[in-house]
């Protein structure tokens, strides 16, 4: 272990459980080595939840339209309408590739699509009614800045709004569009998403009726160490406050646009900031990789730094296959392959074996 006498203190002090302050996790983040960061994470998640399993679940995303107001600099899947390209999918169409997945033994949907202003609420509640009356299945959906112009476009204030969707089947929300939650980076990549307090806001109002769900970091472009640890912090804080967040998944910018500034994220750069998720965020328990952005060999390894969940296999026709994920046996296989007891799980963490 370091010889490095303030990293020697803060060792310590995770050792004992302690809070680590933005300025200590700053600290960590900048000059712990990836090695020993890892092995206090594999040990903080021991003594948190156990360490002789890994869980997964099935889920099949369903982008219903691509059509968005939003002009992320990063998005190559933003269409305008009228595009070519654009489109909305009817409820039926919905429904349709909701049994695709569950032929494919996914139980779970999980709506997410771009910000089209165009859309009433009735559309809304005729795909969340369609697949709750089909298949009865976890429905998640519907990002913050989905909500914040939803509510906007149909005219009701987000509290009745979140209210609606969740009587027409909505179970849980994804904390997705957080990329870096500083206003500084959302100025360069996404200046017309949520700001950061927006952003908890509408999480927190979805949490407090009983929409619970995820959170995440996007990292590997313009960000700062600093502006790392101030978006753990927010996520932190509003956990604090809600309890709504069942679990936390560190990525990595994608290269999607021609003039986005993506920065390789080396492999022992993201198993860092993946075991300072785990120290740092001291009120999430589950703590996720991403196999399908990083591979099967660093999501194994991921598994023995502090996450605990290598989220779902992939069931689209149309998106990356190139980790082989893409089935229920190959991510018991690649947990198994880790030294790793499987257990399936849903989106509310609620295992199943
Ligand atoms: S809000 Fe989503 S779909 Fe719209 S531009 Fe941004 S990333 Fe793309």
């Amino acid at each position: 272990m370091t010889k490095d006498p303030e990293l020697s203190a803060l060792y310590q002090k995770i050792e004992q459980n302690g809070r680590l302050s933005p300025a200590e996790g700053l600290v960590l983040l900048e000059r712990a080595s990836w090695l020993e960061l890892g092995q206090l994470a594999a040990e903080r998640r021991k003594a948190r939840i156990g360490d002789d399993w890994a869980s997964y679940t099935m889920f099949r995303i369903i982008n219903y339209t691509n059509i968005c107001s939003i002009d992320c600099a990063f998005c190559s899947f933003k269409q305008k309408p009228g595009d070519q390209r654009a489109y909305v999918l009817s409820a039926e169409e919905v429904v349709q590739k909701a049994q695709e997945a569950h032929e494919k033994g996914a139980d779970q949907i999980f709506l997410q699509g771009g910000v089209n202003l165009e859309l009433g609420l009735d559309y809304y509640l005729g795909l969340l009614s369609a697949l709750k009356s089909r298949f009865g299945c976890h429905i998640r959906g519907f990002s913050p800045v989905e909500l914040r112009d939803m509510a906007k476009a149909v005219g009701l204030p987000l509290p009745r709004l979140v209210g609606e969707l969740k009587a027409a089947g909505l179970d849980s929300v994804p904390g997705a569009g957080a990329e870096i939650l500083v206003e500084r980076v959302r100025d360069l990549l996404s200046p017309n998403k949520c700001s950061p307090e927006e952003w908890a806001g509408i999480l927190s109002e979805c949490h407090a009726q009983g929409l619970k769900g995820s959170a995440n970091i996007v990292f590997g472009s313009v960000e700062t160490p600093k502006e790392v640890i101030e978006h753990l912090d927010l996520v932190r804080r509003t956990q604090d406050q809600t309890q709504g967040f069942n679990s936390f998944i560190p990525w990595t910018f994608q290269p999607q646009t021609k003039d986005f500034p993506v920065q390789k994220v080396l492999h022992h750069q993201y198993l860092k900031v993946l075991a300072l998720c785990r120290l740092y965020l001291d009120n999430i328990d589950q703590l996720e990789v991403s196999v399908m952005v990083l591979g099967p060999e660093i999501g194994k390894l991921a598994l023995h730094m502090g996450a605990n969940d290598i989220s779902s296999p992939v069931l689209e026709e149309n998106v990356l296959r190139s980790f082989g994920v893409s089935s229920e046996e190959q991510a018991r296989k690649l947990i198994e392959a880790a030294g790793l007891r499987p257990r399936r799980r849903d989106f509310s963490y609620r295992f199943l074996e």
